[in-house]
């Protein structure tokens, strides 16, 4: 990601997360809303907004969280268009959860992690913030203390050096 495009990102960020304390409710609804097709993650997975790949296949795909709550924070999602855990089709519950494993374990090597904490977050009212289902694979470290979720945007070669540790971590 060049430098103008990042200070950009920085920009919506940080005005998608005003909004949301301002209207909590803003970005949420209910759990059956609906699944809005230009939500950032989908835009990633077309390919329309850059992301830093750890993993990629016919299932999911895997990429650093910007602004991680922990060192080596990665993302899984799912290619099927669920705006939550409980949109995901029953079928696809299974081949998913095999990718986020399959990150996981390669996070925990690649970041040489202690160990991991994974979280999924569904609708405002569970902190969800991006309505596209993702897991965060959290790597950790016996004594450091998990960092605030959606706190601070990381620098994108911090991002990428990361992504480089966990791709050899498969
Ligand atoms: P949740 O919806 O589970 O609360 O969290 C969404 C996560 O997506 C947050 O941890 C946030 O840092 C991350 N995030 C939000 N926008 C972007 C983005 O444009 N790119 C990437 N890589 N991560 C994002």
């Amino acid at each position: 990601m060049s430098r103008v495009r990042w200070i950009v990102e920085r920009a919506r960020l940080r005005a998608a997360r005003y909004m949301m304390r301002l209207r909590p409710d803003s970005a949420g609804g209910p759990m059956n809303a609906a699944y809005d097709p230009n939500n950032i993650f989908a835009k990633i997975l077309r390919g329309e907004m850059p992301a830093h790949k750890v993993y990629e296949d016919d299932v999911a795909l895997a990429f650093m969280d910007i602004m991680p709550a922990a060192e080596g924070h990665t993302l899984v999602i799912p290619k099927v268009a669920a705006r939550n855990f409980l949109d995901l089709p029953a079928d696809a519950i299974g081949p998913y959860m095999q990718r986020v494993q399959k990150v996981a374990a390669a996070v925990k090597k690649g970041m040489g992690a202690d160990g991991l904490t994974i979280q999924q977050f569904n609708e405002s009212a569970g902190g969800q913030v991006v309505f596209h289902l993702h897991f965060h694979i959290l790597p950790r470290w016996e004594g450091v203390p998990l960092g605030r979720h959606t706190g601070v945007m990381e620098k994108p070669e911090k991002l990428a050096a990361n992504a480089e540790k966990i791709r050899a971590g498969f």
